[in-house]
């Protein structure tokens, strides 16, 4: 299901932009995806999603070209995004920095370094190291000061994610195969 469109959308890109990444827990799918997720259960066991509106959102990421769906071997599916998908990053990292200056008040809650030379990343995605603007797949993610533990056991799939770990590097492969629900 879309915004409905009203004639001022036809010349505004963003409310285009928004029918595909606007509704609730989209930009969560796609920053997942850059994190590593690419299974629907895992998806669905990381967000905490209602699995009907987790299939929806998929299936609409997939036919706007913003996620592939393919086996995944084992009797998997896996989704992972498309070149238009990882063109969303800078729209992620900058949410992500809003939300770490407004909403965050101990400290950034994920830290985006360089993974090769550790340097920090800066609001327009450059390394305070060696000055270059980092690629998707070379930046290390990790918990930063603003990090809050949960106290009980956090699922696996969300203990996985808290730990240093590059973009897009996929998660263990190690666990059981998962039937994927979003046909
Ligand atoms: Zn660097």
């Amino acid at each position: 299901m879309s915004l409905p469109s009203t004639y001022a959308d036809r010349n505004c890109s963003l409310a285009r932009a928004l029918e595909v990444v606007g509704e609730r827990w989209t930009l969560l799918i796609i920053r997942d995806a850059f994190y590593g997720v690419r299974r629907f259960g895992d998806f669905a066991t990381q967000l905490g999603i209602p699995r009907a509106v987790l299939t929806n959102r998929l299936k609409l990421l997939v036919r706007e070209g913003v996620l592939t769906r393919d086996d995944g071997g084992a009797g998997t599916v896996e989704y992972q995004l498309t070149t238009k998908g990882l063109a969303l990053w800078p729209i992620v990292r900058s949410l992500i920095n809003w939300g770490d200056a407004f909403y965050s008040p101990t400290g950034v809650k994920r830290a985006l370094r360089h993974d090769e030379d550790g340097g920090l990343l800066d609001h327009e995605g450059r390394c305070e190291q060696c000055g270059s603007v980092v690629a998707v797949p070379e930046i290390r993610i990790e918990p930063g000061p603003g990090f809050e533990p949960t106290n009980s056991n956090p699922d696996p799939v969300s203990a996985m994610l808290n730990t240093p770990r590059r973009l897009l590097e996929p998660l263990p492969a190690s666990r059981a195969p998962q039937a994927d629900e979003s046909k």
